[in-house]
């Protein structure tokens, strides 16, 4: 386990006291352009004014009908583009802290063991979700709450997929993510973990196991590659999986050696998204002299948030606009000696130690290729329908998140995954109703 607190979560959580007098600042506005704002239109103006009187438990309640993860979204949601960004009080400068108080909740909630969910009767059916990332977090929370009774399969030895493996520690804590997964869990959903669907189960062996529906999370494993001369140096790390061998490492699960990038390295990021900063701030954290995201745009065209990006360069990563890699000069097959660097139509070349990409990655074709039925588009995302909302081209099956190519952020993950739900309970009521026909006849 690593014992320094290079990985410490960099924002404070509120006081008790401090969270209500923020919460007593809002104007509960009549029309509140905060819950518009919001993805999954968290009834915000409705919990802050419960936290601002003090009753918790309510506040509590209310965010928990929305969200199943309030304690992960008061983090790492893109609030200056959403809710927070969307406050009158904004207008003035002086917006309220509508994440920062999310946590609060939600934190406060958990370590207070404030509000006991009942376990709902699981009449309704049975779902298999695959994957526990946001989207299969979200399905299983909202349908276990509606009656149905929900297995998980995970392929990791924890759930949690991008919560736990590849968004940095100090942004969310895995604490943090187990605390909310544990709630989840204590709805009746069961967890089957190093179960992968494709390698040691099928589809087709779920439904075979009366499974009424199953639903694929399953992400996006395989990387995008660099298409340029010594692109396939295999010094070049992809940035989901540097920051998932961090994350092993910081769980004390591998050792040092196995993270490769550090110690005084110099490192070179590619893309700007919120992945590139965190795998840029994560080498800083793993002692790299010198940082930098190249970007072949303007900062203005950036997907990261602007809380994010000035966090950085307030750490010392740099930022290379208007630049792309062309070329990777290597020592050796999995050494890298200098790359050249296009900036603003001139070459430069510069020392390297590391590449890391991160400019987005494909799903892996393990389960669709070990079933029938489930047709992808030619880049190997999977094909839904609007109705029942997100069923596949193969009945029962449902899919969501980033293996459908919709959603791009944790939030806009859950906001699909909810109207995924929808479509899975009103697909699985059908079936039901047909089969008691057919018996009745
Ligand atoms: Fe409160 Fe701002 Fe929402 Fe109005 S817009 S209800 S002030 S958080």
């Amino acid at each position: 386990m690593v014992n320094d607190n290079i990985f410490k979560e960099v924002n404070d959580s509120y006081t008790l006291s401090e969270a209500v007098k923020e919460a007593q600042r809002c104007l509960n506005c009549k029309v509140p352009s905060c819950k518009k704002g919001c993805p999954i239109s968290n009834d915000i103006p409705d919990w802050i004014a419960q936290l601002a009187k003090g009753n918790f438990g309510n506040a509590m309640h209310i965010i928990n009908s929305r969200s199943n993860l309030p304690a992960v979204c008061g983090r790492v949601c893109g609030h200056e583009r959403q809710c927070e960004g969307n406050c009158v009080l904004g207008k003035k400068g002086n917006r309220i802290n509508i994440g920062k108080l999310e946590r609060f909740v939600a934190d406060f909630d958990s370590t207070a063991g404030l509000t006991h969910e009942a376990i709902p009767e699981k009449s309704r059916g049975r779902v298999a979700v695959i994957g526990s990332g946001p989207a299969g977090l979200t399905i299983a929370g909202d349908l276990a709450r509606q009656g149905f009774a929900i297995e998980i399969f995970e392929m990791e030895s924890e759930p949690g997929g991008v919560l736990m493996y590849g968004i940095p520690e100090y942004r969310l804590p895995k604490e943090v993510v187990r605390r909310e997964i544990k709630k989840i869990e204590n709805l009746g959903v069961i967890f089957h973990l190093n179960s992968t669907v494709g390698e040691e189960i099928t589809i087709d062996q779920l439904f075979d196991q009366g499974f009424d529906a199953i639903f694929m999370g399953t992400g996006t494993g395989i990387p995008k590659r660099l298409e340029i001369p010594g692109g396939n140096n295999k010094a070049i790390r992809q940035a989901i999986r540097f920051l998932r061998r961090v994350s092993l490492y910081e769980s004390g699960l591998i050792d040092r050696r196995e993270v490769i990038v550090g110690d005084g390295d110099r490192v070179f990021v590619i893309g700007c998204g919120n992945t590139a900063i965190d795998a840029a701030r994560t080498a800083i954290r793993m002692g790299s002299k010198e940082v930098s995201v190249v970007y072949h745009r303007t900062i203005d065209s950036m997907s990261a948030l602007r809380s994010e990006y000035d966090e950085a360069v307030a750490e010392g990563v740099k930022f290379l606009w208007n630049t792309s890699i062309v070329k990777i000069n290597a020592i050796t097959d999995d050494k890298i000696d200098t790359i050249v660097l296009n900036i603003d139509g001139q070459e430069h070349e510069v020392d390297a130690d590391h590449v890391v990409m991160a400019i987005g990655s494909a799903p892996a074709a393990r389960i669709v290729s070990t079933t029938t039925g489930i047709e992808v588009d030619e880049k190997g995302y999977v094909l839904t329908r609007d109705n029942p909302y997100g069923m596949t081209t193969r009945k029962g099956v449902f899919a969501g998140g980033d293996v459908t190519n919709r959603p791009a952020t944790v939030v806009h993950a859950m906001r699909d995954a909810k109207l995924v739900a929808e479509g899975i309970a009103r697909y699985v009521d059908a079936i039901k109703l047909l089969a008691t026909i057919e018996c009745d006849n």
